[in-house]
Protein backbone atom coordinates (compact mmCIF):
# COMPACT_ATOMS: atom_id res chain seq x y z
CA UNK A 1 0.00 0.00 0.00
CA UNK A 2 1.31 3.53 -1.07
CA UNK A 3 0.46 6.59 0.55
CA UNK A 4 -3.24 6.20 1.18
CA UNK A 5 -4.35 8.89 3.92
CA UNK A 6 -7.19 6.20 5.87
CA UNK A 7 -7.74 8.71 8.17
CA UNK A 8 -8.84 11.25 5.48
CA UNK A 9 -10.97 8.28 4.06
CA UNK A 10 -12.24 7.64 6.89
CA UNK A 11 -13.16 10.83 7.80
CA UNK A 12 -15.37 11.14 4.71
CA UNK A 13 -16.70 7.67 4.09
CA UNK A 14 -16.52 5.08 7.14
CA UNK A 15 -17.72 2.31 5.52
CA UNK A 16 -14.81 0.03 5.60
CA UNK A 17 -14.54 0.09 9.33
CA UNK A 18 -18.10 -0.65 9.55
CA UNK A 19 -18.13 -3.62 8.18
CA UNK A 20 -17.67 -6.81 11.33
CA UNK A 21 -13.69 -7.18 11.95
CA UNK A 22 -14.87 -10.95 13.26
CA UNK A 23 -14.88 -11.97 9.39
CA UNK A 24 -18.69 -11.99 8.75
CA UNK A 25 -19.66 -9.77 5.53
CA UNK A 26 -22.52 -7.90 6.91
CA UNK A 27 -22.70 -5.73 9.60
CA UNK A 28 -26.32 -6.81 10.24
CA UNK A 29 -26.62 -4.59 13.82
CA UNK A 30 -26.59 -1.56 11.03
CA UNK A 31 -29.24 -2.48 8.87
CA UNK A 32 -31.31 -3.48 11.95
CA UNK A 33 -30.83 0.00 13.64
CA UNK A 34 -31.00 2.15 10.40
CA UNK A 35 -33.29 4.86 10.56
CA UNK A 36 -36.73 4.60 8.79
CA UNK A 37 -39.21 7.48 7.26
CA UNK A 38 -42.71 7.62 6.83
CA UNK A 39 -44.50 7.50 3.38
CA UNK A 40 -45.83 11.07 5.12
CA UNK A 41 -42.51 12.03 6.12
CA UNK A 42 -41.19 14.81 3.54
CA UNK A 43 -37.42 13.72 3.58
CA UNK A 44 -34.91 15.97 1.69
CA UNK A 45 -33.88 13.84 -0.84
CA UNK A 46 -35.34 10.61 -2.35
CA UNK A 47 -33.10 8.62 -4.66
CA UNK A 48 -34.32 6.23 -7.19
CA UNK A 49 -31.78 3.22 -7.74
CA UNK A 50 -29.33 2.11 -4.95
CA UNK A 51 -26.00 1.46 -7.23
CA UNK A 52 -22.79 3.09 -8.53
CA UNK A 53 -24.45 7.04 -8.57
CA UNK A 54 -27.39 6.67 -6.52
CA UNK A 55 -25.68 5.36 -3.82
CA UNK A 56 -22.94 7.63 -3.72
CA UNK A 57 -25.21 10.71 -3.72
CA UNK A 58 -26.91 9.06 -0.60
CA UNK A 59 -23.72 8.69 1.58
CA UNK A 60 -22.88 11.85 0.53
CA UNK A 61 -26.01 14.05 1.41
CA UNK A 62 -26.58 11.49 4.75
CA UNK A 63 -23.02 12.79 5.75
CA UNK A 64 -23.92 16.07 5.85
CA UNK A 65 -27.18 15.39 7.95
CA UNK A 66 -29.85 15.01 5.10
CA UNK A 67 -32.94 13.32 5.69
CA UNK A 68 -32.48 11.11 2.56
CA UNK A 69 -34.37 7.51 1.61
CA UNK A 70 -32.94 5.11 -1.40
CA UNK A 71 -35.60 3.12 -3.21
CA UNK A 72 -34.53 0.13 -5.14
CA UNK A 73 -35.98 -2.62 -6.87
CA UNK A 74 -34.06 -5.05 -5.78
CA UNK A 75 -33.07 -6.65 -2.58
CA UNK A 76 -31.24 -5.67 0.60
CA UNK A 77 -28.17 -8.12 -0.38
CA UNK A 78 -26.38 -10.12 2.24
CA UNK A 79 -23.54 -11.98 0.09
CA UNK A 80 -23.41 -14.67 2.74
CA UNK A 81 -26.71 -15.98 2.15
CA UNK A 82 -27.40 -14.75 -1.46
CA UNK A 83 -24.64 -14.95 -3.26
CA UNK A 84 -22.56 -18.28 -4.80
CA UNK A 85 -18.95 -18.82 -6.28
CA UNK A 86 -20.69 -20.16 -9.03
CA UNK A 87 -22.00 -18.83 -12.82
CA UNK A 88 -25.45 -20.54 -13.30
CA UNK A 89 -26.28 -19.60 -9.14
CA UNK A 90 -25.59 -15.78 -9.85
CA UNK A 91 -28.44 -14.89 -12.53
CA UNK A 92 -30.70 -13.46 -9.76
CA UNK A 93 -28.27 -10.22 -9.30
CA UNK A 94 -28.84 -9.00 -12.82
CA UNK A 95 -32.27 -7.42 -13.79
CA UNK A 96 -34.09 -9.62 -15.07
CA UNK A 97 -37.20 -7.70 -15.88
CA UNK A 98 -38.77 -7.79 -19.59
CA UNK A 99 -37.26 -4.95 -22.06
CA UNK A 100 -37.67 -4.95 -25.58
CA UNK A 101 -34.74 -4.38 -28.02
CA UNK A 102 -34.44 -3.42 -31.59
CA UNK A 103 -32.30 -1.56 -34.33
CA UNK A 104 -30.04 -2.47 -36.76
CA UNK A 105 -27.98 -4.01 -34.11
CA UNK A 106 -29.87 -4.88 -31.25
CA UNK A 107 -28.21 -4.94 -28.04
CA UNK A 108 -29.19 -8.23 -25.64
CA UNK A 109 -30.32 -6.67 -22.52
CA UNK A 110 -31.70 -9.13 -19.79
CA UNK A 111 -28.69 -11.08 -18.76
CA UNK A 112 -26.01 -9.31 -16.79
CA UNK A 113 -25.97 -5.74 -18.74
CA UNK A 114 -27.44 -4.28 -15.61
CA UNK A 115 -28.16 -5.33 -12.03
CA UNK A 116 -30.85 -5.00 -9.31
CA UNK A 117 -30.73 -4.65 -5.52
CA UNK A 118 -28.69 -2.64 -3.17
CA UNK A 119 -25.13 -2.13 -4.71
CA UNK A 120 -26.67 -2.05 -8.56
CA UNK A 121 -24.56 -3.64 -11.31
CA UNK A 122 -21.23 -3.04 -9.50
CA UNK A 123 -22.41 -5.86 -7.42
CA UNK A 124 -21.27 -7.99 -10.46
CA UNK A 125 -19.08 -5.65 -12.39
CA UNK A 126 -15.61 -6.78 -13.30
CA UNK A 127 -13.68 -4.51 -11.03
CA UNK A 128 -11.96 -2.13 -13.98
CA UNK A 129 -12.11 1.44 -12.54
CA UNK A 130 -10.24 3.33 -14.98
CA UNK A 131 -10.39 7.24 -15.53
CA UNK A 132 -11.69 8.92 -18.87
CA UNK A 133 -9.74 10.93 -19.87
CA UNK A 134 -9.21 14.92 -20.56
CA UNK A 135 -10.12 14.32 -24.55
CA UNK A 136 -13.41 12.39 -23.37
CA UNK A 137 -15.20 15.70 -22.02
CA UNK A 138 -14.13 17.69 -25.71
CA UNK A 139 -14.45 15.07 -28.51
CA UNK A 140 -16.31 17.01 -30.75
CA UNK A 141 -13.82 20.38 -30.47
CA UNK A 142 -10.86 17.90 -30.53
CA UNK A 143 -12.12 14.93 -32.98
CA UNK A 144 -15.17 16.65 -34.69
CA UNK A 145 -17.49 13.46 -33.56
CA UNK A 146 -19.81 13.05 -30.68
CA UNK A 147 -20.26 15.77 -27.59
CA UNK A 148 -18.52 18.22 -25.59
CA UNK A 149 -19.55 17.92 -22.07
CA UNK A 150 -20.57 20.96 -20.09
CA UNK A 151 -17.91 20.14 -17.71
CA UNK A 152 -14.27 19.43 -18.21
CA UNK A 153 -12.05 17.00 -16.94
CA UNK A 154 -10.35 19.11 -14.27
CA UNK A 155 -14.13 19.28 -12.45
CA UNK A 156 -14.16 15.84 -11.99
CA UNK A 157 -10.43 15.30 -11.03
CA UNK A 158 -10.86 15.77 -7.63
CA UNK A 159 -13.83 13.43 -7.29
CA UNK A 160 -11.66 10.80 -8.63
CA UNK A 161 -9.29 10.98 -6.42
CA UNK A 162 -11.51 10.68 -3.65
CA UNK A 163 -13.35 7.56 -4.46
CA UNK A 164 -10.23 5.84 -6.04
CA UNK A 165 -9.28 6.20 -1.92
CA UNK A 166 -12.57 5.09 -1.04
CA UNK A 167 -13.02 2.23 -3.26
CA UNK A 168 -9.86 1.90 -3.02
CA UNK A 169 -8.24 1.23 -6.34
CA UNK A 170 -4.81 -0.80 -6.89
CA UNK A 171 -2.85 -0.75 -9.76
CA UNK A 172 0.75 0.73 -11.01
CA UNK A 173 1.01 4.03 -12.22
CA UNK A 174 -0.73 5.03 -14.78
CA UNK A 175 0.62 6.96 -17.95
CA UNK A 176 -2.39 7.56 -20.38
CA UNK A 177 -5.23 10.71 -20.05
CA UNK A 178 -4.37 12.55 -16.97
CA UNK A 179 -1.34 10.19 -15.56
CA UNK A 180 -1.78 9.78 -12.14
CA UNK A 181 -1.25 6.72 -9.06
CA UNK A 182 -3.44 4.82 -7.54
CA UNK A 183 -3.43 4.46 -3.37
CA UNK A 184 -3.01 0.19 -3.46
CA UNK A 185 0.19 -1.42 -5.24
CA UNK A 186 -0.92 -3.73 -8.10
CA UNK A 187 -2.00 -7.03 -7.75
CA UNK A 188 -0.01 -10.41 -8.38
CA UNK A 189 -0.98 -11.41 -12.09
CA UNK A 190 -1.95 -14.44 -13.02
CA UNK A 191 -1.88 -16.81 -16.35
CA UNK A 192 -4.03 -14.81 -18.26
CA UNK A 193 -2.50 -11.62 -17.58
CA UNK A 194 0.67 -12.85 -18.03
CA UNK A 195 -0.33 -13.37 -21.86
CA UNK A 196 -1.26 -10.47 -22.32
CA UNK A 197 1.32 -8.64 -20.23
CA UNK A 198 4.34 -11.14 -22.77
CA UNK A 199 2.83 -10.60 -26.34
CA UNK A 200 2.20 -7.12 -26.14
CA UNK A 201 5.51 -6.74 -24.95
CA UNK A 202 6.64 -8.16 -27.71
CA UNK A 203 4.55 -5.72 -30.46
CA UNK A 204 6.33 -3.30 -28.24
CA UNK A 205 2.77 -2.20 -26.70
CA UNK A 206 2.82 -0.72 -23.26
CA UNK A 207 0.60 -2.19 -20.39
CA UNK A 208 0.14 -2.15 -17.05
CA UNK A 209 -1.34 -4.10 -14.23
CA UNK A 210 -4.75 -2.77 -12.78
CA UNK A 211 -6.56 -0.30 -12.51
CA UNK A 212 -8.93 -2.87 -10.40
CA UNK A 213 -11.35 -1.58 -7.25
CA UNK A 214 -9.84 -4.45 -5.41
CA UNK A 215 -8.13 -3.96 -2.00
CA UNK A 216 -4.48 -4.99 -2.03
CA UNK A 217 -3.75 -4.64 1.76
CA UNK A 218 -4.91 -3.62 4.65
CA UNK A 219 -8.16 -1.26 4.36
CA UNK A 220 -10.92 -1.04 7.66
CA UNK A 221 -11.87 -4.51 8.18
CA UNK A 222 -12.37 -4.79 4.32
CA UNK A 223 -10.35 -8.73 3.64
CA UNK A 224 -7.87 -8.94 0.98
CA UNK A 225 -8.68 -10.73 -2.53
CA UNK A 226 -7.92 -14.53 -2.38
CA UNK A 227 -7.57 -15.10 -6.15
CA UNK A 228 -10.40 -17.45 -6.92
CA UNK A 229 -11.86 -15.25 -9.74
CA UNK A 230 -15.65 -14.45 -9.37
CA UNK A 231 -15.40 -10.86 -9.14
CA UNK A 232 -18.32 -11.02 -11.67
CA UNK A 233 -20.26 -13.06 -9.15
CA UNK A 234 -20.61 -10.38 -6.51
CA UNK A 235 -17.61 -11.00 -4.08
CA UNK A 236 -18.38 -12.90 -1.20
CA UNK A 237 -15.03 -12.03 0.59
CA UNK A 238 -15.54 -8.28 0.05
CA UNK A 239 -12.55 -7.62 -1.56
CA UNK A 240 -13.83 -5.77 -4.48
CA UNK A 241 -16.05 -3.01 -3.99
CA UNK A 242 -19.01 -2.37 -4.89
CA UNK A 243 -21.53 1.01 -3.38
CA UNK A 244 -23.41 -2.00 -0.91
CA UNK A 245 -19.68 -2.60 0.62
CA UNK A 246 -18.14 1.13 -0.09
CA UNK A 247 -21.04 3.83 0.27
CA UNK A 248 -24.19 2.29 2.17
CA UNK A 249 -22.76 0.80 5.31
CA UNK A 250 -21.66 4.90 5.95
CA UNK A 251 -25.01 6.02 4.29
CA UNK A 252 -27.18 4.20 7.10
CA UNK A 253 -24.23 5.21 10.24
CA UNK A 254 -25.53 8.96 9.31
CA UNK A 255 -29.42 8.55 8.81
CA UNK A 256 -30.25 7.62 5.43
CA UNK A 257 -32.72 4.67 4.76
CA UNK A 258 -31.86 2.35 1.59
CA UNK A 259 -35.28 0.73 1.08
CA UNK A 260 -34.92 -2.68 -0.55
CA UNK A 261 -37.85 -4.51 -2.90
CA UNK A 262 -39.41 -1.28 -3.65
CA UNK A 263 -40.36 -0.70 -7.73
CA UNK A 264 -40.61 3.30 -8.27
CA UNK A 265 -43.43 3.72 -10.84
CA UNK A 266 -43.31 7.46 -11.79
CA UNK A 267 -42.08 10.74 -10.35
CA UNK A 268 -45.36 12.97 -8.83
CA UNK A 269 -44.76 16.48 -9.68
CA UNK A 270 -47.14 19.10 -8.94
CA UNK A 271 -49.12 20.38 -11.57
CA UNK A 272 -49.23 23.85 -10.52
CA UNK A 273 -45.53 24.42 -9.44
CA UNK A 274 -43.73 22.15 -11.68
CA UNK A 275 -41.76 20.95 -9.15
CA UNK A 276 -41.24 16.98 -8.21
CA UNK A 277 -43.20 16.21 -4.83
CA UNK A 278 -41.58 12.57 -4.18
CA UNK A 279 -42.04 8.96 -5.94
CA UNK A 280 -44.83 6.52 -6.53
CA UNK A 281 -43.18 2.67 -5.60
CA UNK A 282 -44.84 -0.43 -5.51
CA UNK A 283 -43.66 -2.74 -2.52
CA UNK A 284 -44.77 -6.43 -1.33
CA UNK A 285 -47.97 -5.57 -4.07
CA UNK A 286 -49.11 -1.99 -2.16
CA UNK A 287 -48.45 1.62 -4.14
CA UNK A 288 -47.35 3.91 -2.34
CA UNK A 289 -46.01 7.44 -2.36
CA UNK A 290 -42.89 8.79 -0.50
CA UNK A 291 -42.73 12.50 0.25
CA UNK A 292 -39.40 14.58 -0.22
CA UNK A 293 -38.57 17.98 -1.20
CA UNK A 294 -35.84 16.58 -4.25
CA UNK A 295 -35.81 13.75 -6.12
CA UNK A 296 -32.92 12.51 -7.43
CA UNK A 297 -33.04 9.15 -10.22
CA UNK A 298 -29.99 6.79 -10.51
CA UNK A 299 -31.87 3.83 -12.37
CA UNK A 300 -29.20 2.89 -14.98
CA UNK A 301 -29.23 4.09 -18.45
CA UNK A 302 -32.70 1.94 -19.38
CA UNK A 303 -34.42 2.12 -16.18
CA UNK A 304 -34.06 6.10 -15.69
CA UNK A 305 -35.47 7.20 -19.33
CA UNK A 306 -37.79 4.64 -18.73
CA UNK A 307 -38.86 6.03 -15.45
CA UNK A 308 -38.75 9.36 -16.95
CA UNK A 309 -41.23 8.74 -20.16
CA UNK A 310 -43.75 6.94 -17.41
CA UNK A 311 -43.94 10.10 -15.40
CA UNK A 312 -46.13 11.33 -18.50
CA UNK A 313 -48.80 14.13 -16.87
CA UNK A 314 -50.86 17.12 -18.66
CA UNK A 315 -47.91 19.46 -17.99
CA UNK A 316 -45.46 16.84 -19.18
CA UNK A 317 -47.55 14.81 -21.91
CA UNK A 318 -44.75 13.76 -23.88
CA UNK A 319 -42.82 12.42 -20.73
CA UNK A 320 -41.02 14.08 -17.86
CA UNK A 321 -38.44 16.49 -18.76
CA UNK A 322 -39.05 15.39 -22.58
CA UNK A 323 -40.17 18.84 -23.70
CA UNK A 324 -37.28 18.88 -26.69
CA UNK A 325 -37.47 14.64 -27.04
CA UNK A 326 -34.08 14.32 -25.81
CA UNK A 327 -35.43 11.73 -22.85
CA UNK A 328 -33.69 7.95 -24.23
CA UNK A 329 -31.68 9.31 -26.77
CA UNK A 330 -27.84 9.07 -27.36
CA UNK A 331 -27.64 5.98 -25.30
CA UNK A 332 -24.36 4.73 -25.86
CA UNK A 333 -22.54 0.94 -25.79
CA UNK A 334 -19.33 0.11 -26.39
CA UNK A 335 -18.43 -2.20 -28.46
CA UNK A 336 -16.56 -5.36 -26.51
CA UNK A 337 -15.14 -7.80 -28.97
CA UNK A 338 -13.44 -10.70 -27.40
CA UNK A 339 -10.69 -12.73 -28.11
CA UNK A 340 -9.19 -16.53 -26.83
CA UNK A 341 -6.32 -17.86 -28.06
CA UNK A 342 -4.97 -21.17 -27.14
CA UNK A 343 -1.26 -22.12 -25.52
CA UNK A 344 0.35 -25.16 -25.33
CA UNK A 345 1.16 -24.66 -21.86
CA UNK A 346 -2.03 -24.00 -19.43
CA UNK A 347 -3.41 -20.81 -19.11
CA UNK A 348 -5.77 -21.18 -16.55
CA UNK A 349 -7.76 -17.77 -16.96
CA UNK A 350 -9.89 -18.63 -13.91
CA UNK A 351 -7.04 -18.52 -11.57
CA UNK A 352 -7.30 -14.89 -10.25
CA UNK A 353 -9.30 -11.78 -11.00
CA UNK A 354 -10.65 -11.40 -14.42
CA UNK A 355 -9.29 -7.72 -13.76
CA UNK A 356 -5.82 -7.93 -14.15
CA UNK A 357 -4.07 -5.90 -17.07
CA UNK A 358 -4.98 -3.60 -19.85
CA UNK A 359 -3.76 -0.72 -22.31
CA UNK A 360 -5.20 2.60 -23.23
CA UNK A 361 -2.62 2.69 -25.91
CA UNK A 362 -5.00 3.02 -28.59
CA UNK A 363 -7.28 5.21 -26.52
CA UNK A 364 -7.20 8.58 -28.50
CA UNK A 365 -7.26 9.69 -32.12
CA UNK A 366 -4.90 8.19 -34.19
CA UNK A 367 -4.90 10.69 -37.42
CA UNK A 368 -3.14 7.61 -39.74
CA UNK A 369 -6.20 5.95 -39.17
CA UNK A 370 -9.56 6.28 -40.92
CA UNK A 371 -11.43 6.15 -37.59
CA UNK A 372 -11.78 9.12 -35.28
CA UNK A 373 -11.35 7.57 -31.20
CA UNK A 374 -10.32 4.41 -29.72
CA UNK A 375 -10.35 1.29 -28.02
CA UNK A 376 -8.57 -0.07 -25.14
CA UNK A 377 -7.72 -3.92 -24.45
CA UNK A 378 -7.71 -5.80 -20.94
CA UNK A 379 -7.97 -9.20 -19.41
CA UNK A 380 -11.27 -10.95 -19.18
CA UNK A 381 -11.30 -14.58 -18.39
CA UNK A 382 -14.53 -15.97 -18.73
CA UNK A 383 -15.58 -19.06 -16.64
CA UNK A 384 -16.68 -22.15 -18.26
CA UNK A 385 -20.60 -21.20 -18.96
CA UNK A 386 -19.37 -17.77 -20.53
CA UNK A 387 -16.33 -19.98 -22.07
CA UNK A 388 -19.28 -22.24 -23.87
CA UNK A 389 -21.29 -18.80 -24.95
CA UNK A 390 -17.86 -17.36 -26.54
CA UNK A 391 -17.16 -20.89 -28.14
CA UNK A 392 -20.77 -21.40 -29.81
CA UNK A 393 -20.85 -17.98 -30.73
CA UNK A 394 -18.02 -19.34 -33.07
CA UNK A 395 -20.61 -21.65 -34.25
CA UNK A 396 -19.51 -24.59 -32.64
CA UNK A 397 -21.48 -27.10 -31.35
CA UNK A 398 -22.02 -30.94 -30.01
CA UNK A 399 -18.47 -32.98 -30.38
CA UNK A 400 -16.81 -29.58 -31.02
CA UNK A 401 -17.93 -27.67 -28.54
CA UNK A 402 -17.03 -30.58 -25.90
CA UNK A 403 -13.49 -30.49 -27.27
CA UNK A 404 -13.03 -26.73 -26.71
CA UNK A 405 -14.72 -26.85 -22.80
CA UNK A 406 -12.66 -29.67 -22.38
CA UNK A 407 -9.80 -28.00 -23.79
CA UNK A 408 -10.61 -24.70 -21.23
CA UNK A 409 -7.03 -24.69 -19.44
CA UNK A 410 -5.41 -24.27 -22.21
CA UNK A 411 -7.11 -20.23 -23.56
CA UNK A 412 -6.81 -17.14 -22.67
CA UNK A 413 -9.30 -14.22 -23.16
CA UNK A 414 -8.50 -10.67 -23.95
CA UNK A 415 -11.66 -8.06 -24.60
CA UNK A 416 -11.77 -4.36 -26.29
CA UNK A 417 -13.41 -1.50 -25.08
CA UNK A 418 -14.26 0.28 -28.11
CA UNK A 419 -15.88 4.10 -27.78
CA UNK A 420 -19.08 3.38 -29.70
CA UNK A 421 -20.24 7.60 -30.62
CA UNK A 422 -23.45 9.05 -29.53
CA UNK A 423 -26.09 8.69 -31.84
CA UNK A 424 -29.95 10.32 -31.27
CA UNK A 425 -31.64 7.60 -32.84
CA UNK A 426 -29.86 5.08 -30.20
CA UNK A 427 -32.56 5.48 -28.05
CA UNK A 428 -35.20 4.15 -25.20
CA UNK A 429 -38.70 4.38 -25.84
CA UNK A 430 -41.73 2.87 -24.02
CA UNK A 431 -42.81 -0.40 -25.37
CA UNK A 432 -46.71 -1.81 -25.84
CA UNK A 433 -45.54 -5.05 -23.59
CA UNK A 434 -45.64 -4.16 -19.73
CA UNK A 435 -43.58 -5.20 -16.90
CA UNK A 436 -45.68 -7.47 -13.93
CA UNK A 437 -46.31 -4.01 -12.46
CA UNK A 438 -48.49 -3.02 -15.29
CA UNK A 439 -45.90 -0.57 -16.45
CA UNK A 440 -44.57 -0.31 -19.88
CA UNK A 441 -41.17 -1.57 -20.27
CA UNK A 442 -38.56 0.15 -21.78
CA UNK A 443 -37.87 -0.35 -25.73
CA UNK A 444 -34.20 0.07 -26.51
CA UNK A 445 -33.44 0.48 -30.46
CA UNK A 446 -29.73 0.31 -31.45
CA UNK A 447 -27.55 0.84 -34.41
CA UNK A 448 -23.59 1.22 -35.15
CA UNK A 449 -22.24 3.99 -37.34
CA UNK A 450 -18.89 3.55 -39.88
CA UNK A 451 -16.89 4.65 -37.04
CA UNK A 452 -18.19 1.90 -34.60
CA UNK A 453 -17.08 -0.68 -37.20
CA UNK A 454 -14.13 0.64 -38.23
CA UNK A 455 -13.27 0.46 -34.32
CA UNK A 456 -14.20 -3.22 -33.28
CA UNK A 457 -12.01 -4.10 -36.76
CA UNK A 458 -9.19 -2.87 -35.33
CA UNK A 459 -9.39 -3.47 -32.14
CA UNK A 460 -9.67 -7.84 -33.26
CA UNK A 461 -6.66 -7.08 -35.12
CA UNK A 462 -4.85 -5.75 -32.07
CA UNK A 463 -5.94 -8.29 -30.09
CA UNK A 464 -5.32 -11.52 -32.04
CA UNK A 465 -2.23 -10.00 -32.98
CA UNK A 466 -0.78 -9.99 -29.14
CA UNK A 467 -2.52 -13.20 -28.67
CA UNK A 468 -0.15 -14.50 -31.47
CA UNK A 469 2.71 -12.92 -30.14
CA UNK A 470 2.54 -14.34 -26.87
CA UNK A 471 2.36 -17.81 -29.09
CA UNK A 472 -1.35 -18.54 -29.65
CA UNK A 473 -1.83 -21.76 -32.27
CA UNK A 474 -5.51 -21.13 -32.51
CA UNK A 475 -7.26 -17.29 -32.02
CA UNK A 476 -11.36 -17.05 -31.94
CA UNK A 477 -12.82 -13.52 -31.87
CA UNK A 478 -16.61 -12.93 -30.82
CA UNK A 479 -18.22 -9.63 -31.09
CA UNK A 480 -19.86 -8.21 -27.67
CA UNK A 481 -21.70 -5.25 -26.34
CA UNK A 482 -20.87 -3.59 -22.98
CA UNK A 483 -21.54 -1.10 -20.66
CA UNK A 484 -25.20 1.27 -21.62
CA UNK A 485 -24.44 4.88 -20.50
CA UNK A 486 -26.02 7.97 -21.48
CA UNK A 487 -30.42 8.48 -22.08
CA UNK A 488 -30.43 11.43 -19.50
CA UNK A 489 -27.25 13.66 -21.06
CA UNK A 490 -25.94 16.42 -19.38
CA UNK A 491 -25.79 19.44 -21.88
CA UNK A 492 -25.61 23.34 -21.58
CA UNK A 493 -28.92 23.74 -22.76
CA UNK A 494 -32.54 22.05 -23.03
CA UNK A 495 -32.49 21.23 -26.43
CA UNK A 496 -29.54 19.13 -26.05
CA UNK A 497 -29.93 16.87 -23.34
CA UNK A 498 -32.01 16.65 -20.10
CA UNK A 499 -29.57 17.94 -17.37
CA UNK A 500 -27.03 20.49 -16.81
CA UNK A 501 -23.54 20.28 -15.69
CA UNK A 502 -24.71 20.05 -11.91
CA UNK A 503 -26.94 17.05 -12.61
CA UNK A 504 -30.19 18.75 -12.15
CA UNK A 505 -32.94 18.27 -14.86
CA UNK A 506 -33.18 21.78 -16.73
CA UNK A 507 -37.55 21.08 -16.75
CA UNK A 508 -37.69 20.28 -13.10
CA UNK A 509 -35.69 22.51 -10.55
CA UNK A 510 -35.85 19.72 -7.85
CA UNK A 511 -35.15 17.10 -9.67
CA UNK A 512 -31.70 15.30 -10.13
CA UNK A 513 -30.33 12.41 -12.27
CA UNK A 514 -26.93 11.07 -10.82
CA UNK A 515 -26.27 7.95 -12.80
CA UNK A 516 -25.00 7.08 -16.10
CA UNK A 517 -27.50 8.17 -18.05
CA UNK A 518 -26.50 11.81 -17.76
CA UNK A 519 -22.88 10.62 -19.72
CA UNK A 520 -22.79 12.97 -23.22
CA UNK A 521 -19.92 10.69 -24.69
CA UNK A 522 -17.60 7.18 -23.23
CA UNK A 523 -14.66 7.13 -24.12
CA UNK A 524 -13.48 3.34 -24.08
CA UNK A 525 -12.98 3.05 -20.22
CA UNK A 526 -15.22 1.11 -18.21
CA UNK A 527 -17.74 3.79 -16.44
CA UNK A 528 -18.72 3.04 -12.80
CA UNK A 529 -15.54 5.29 -11.45
CA UNK A 530 -16.88 8.37 -13.74
CA UNK A 531 -20.75 7.32 -12.73
CA UNK A 532 -19.60 7.70 -9.35
CA UNK A 533 -17.08 10.67 -9.80
CA UNK A 534 -20.16 12.44 -11.26
CA UNK A 535 -22.51 11.07 -8.48
CA UNK A 536 -20.40 13.04 -5.92
CA UNK A 537 -19.86 16.08 -7.56
CA UNK A 538 -23.35 16.42 -7.68
CA UNK A 539 -24.18 16.21 -4.40
CA UNK A 540 -21.23 18.32 -3.37
CA UNK A 541 -23.29 21.02 -5.92
CA UNK A 542 -26.67 19.91 -4.22
CA UNK A 543 -25.21 19.99 -0.97
CA UNK A 544 -23.40 23.56 -1.48
CA UNK A 545 -26.56 24.89 -3.63
CA UNK A 546 -29.22 23.97 -0.23
CA UNK A 547 -26.55 25.52 2.19
CA UNK A 548 -26.53 29.11 -0.13
CA UNK A 549 -29.96 29.16 -0.94
CA UNK A 550 -29.20 29.62 -4.19
CA UNK A 551 -29.46 27.14 -6.96
CA UNK A 552 -26.13 25.43 -7.73
CA UNK A 553 -23.95 25.93 -10.73
CA UNK A 554 -20.78 25.07 -12.14
C1 LIG B 1 -21.15 -8.00 -16.14
C2 LIG B 1 -20.78 -6.57 -15.94
C3 LIG B 1 -19.45 -6.21 -15.74
C4 LIG B 1 -19.12 -4.87 -15.57
N1 LIG B 1 -17.82 -4.55 -15.33
C5 LIG B 1 -17.48 -3.25 -15.14
C6 LIG B 1 -16.14 -2.90 -14.84
O1 LIG B 1 -15.26 -3.74 -14.74
N2 LIG B 1 -15.87 -1.59 -14.62
C7 LIG B 1 -16.84 -0.62 -14.73
O2 LIG B 1 -16.53 0.56 -14.55
N3 LIG B 1 -18.10 -0.93 -15.02
C8 LIG B 1 -18.45 -2.23 -15.21
N4 LIG B 1 -19.75 -2.55 -15.45
C9 LIG B 1 -20.74 -1.46 -15.58
C10 LIG B 1 -21.08 -0.78 -14.26
O3 LIG B 1 -21.35 -1.72 -13.27
C11 LIG B 1 -22.28 0.14 -14.50
O4 LIG B 1 -21.95 1.02 -15.57
C12 LIG B 1 -22.65 0.99 -13.30
O5 LIG B 1 -22.86 0.21 -12.16
C13 LIG B 1 -23.91 1.77 -13.63
O6 LIG B 1 -24.22 2.62 -12.56
P1 LIG B 1 -25.65 3.29 -12.43
O7 LIG B 1 -25.64 4.07 -11.20
O8 LIG B 1 -25.95 3.96 -13.73
O9 LIG B 1 -26.67 2.06 -12.32
P2 LIG B 1 -26.66 0.75 -11.43
O10 LIG B 1 -25.38 0.58 -10.71
O11 LIG B 1 -27.07 -0.36 -12.33
O12 LIG B 1 -27.80 1.01 -10.37
C14 LIG B 1 -29.14 1.13 -10.75
C15 LIG B 1 -30.02 0.63 -9.61
O13 LIG B 1 -31.34 1.14 -9.82
C16 LIG B 1 -32.28 0.16 -9.47
N5 LIG B 1 -33.51 0.51 -10.20
C17 LIG B 1 -33.69 0.60 -11.53
N6 LIG B 1 -34.94 1.01 -11.81
C18 LIG B 1 -35.56 1.20 -10.64
C19 LIG B 1 -36.87 1.64 -10.28
N7 LIG B 1 -37.78 1.96 -11.19
N8 LIG B 1 -37.19 1.70 -8.96
C20 LIG B 1 -36.27 1.39 -8.01
N9 LIG B 1 -35.01 0.98 -8.31
C21 LIG B 1 -34.66 0.89 -9.60
C22 LIG B 1 -31.64 -1.15 -9.86
O14 LIG B 1 -32.18 -2.21 -9.09
C23 LIG B 1 -30.17 -0.88 -9.55
O15 LIG B 1 -29.83 -1.32 -8.25
C24 LIG B 1 -20.11 -3.87 -15.62
C25 LIG B 1 -21.46 -4.22 -15.80
C26 LIG B 1 -21.78 -5.55 -15.96
C27 LIG B 1 -23.21 -5.88 -16.15
S1 LIG C 1 -10.86 -12.73 -7.09
FE1 LIG C 1 -10.67 -11.33 -5.32
S2 LIG C 1 -12.04 -9.62 -5.82
FE2 LIG C 1 -12.60 -11.29 -7.22
S3 LIG C 1 -14.25 -12.39 -6.16
FE3 LIG C 1 -12.33 -13.41 -5.53
S4 LIG C 1 -11.71 -12.35 -3.61
FE4 LIG C 1 -13.25 -11.08 -4.62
Amino acid sequence: MRGLDTVAVRRRNESAWLVPADGHDVNHRLRADMRTFADEDEVDLVVVGCGAGGSTVVQRLARRGWRVVALDAGPFWDPERDWVSDEAGSHHLYWNEPRVISGDDPVPLGSNNSGRGIGGSMVHFAGYTPRFHPSDFRTMTEDGVGADWPIDYTDLRPYYEDIEAELPVAGQDWPWGDPHRYPHSPHPVSGNGEVFMRGAQALGIPTRVGPVAIANGRFGHRAHCIYRGFCLQGCKVNAKASPLITHVPDALAHGAEVRADSMVSRVGVDERTGLATGVHYVRRGRQRFQRARAVAVAGYSIETPRLLLNSASARFPQGLCNDFDQVGRYLMVQGAPQTAGRFHDEVRMWKGPPPEVSTEAFYETDPAKPYQRGFSVQTVSPLPITWAEHVSAQGHFGDDLRRYMSDYPHWACLGALCEFLPRPGNRVTLAAEQDRHGLPVAHFSYSQGDNDRMLVTAAREVMESILRAAGATEVITIDRFAHLVGGARMARDDRHGVVDATCRTFAVPNLYITDGSVLPTQGSANPALTIMAVAARAADLLAAGARSGTPSTT
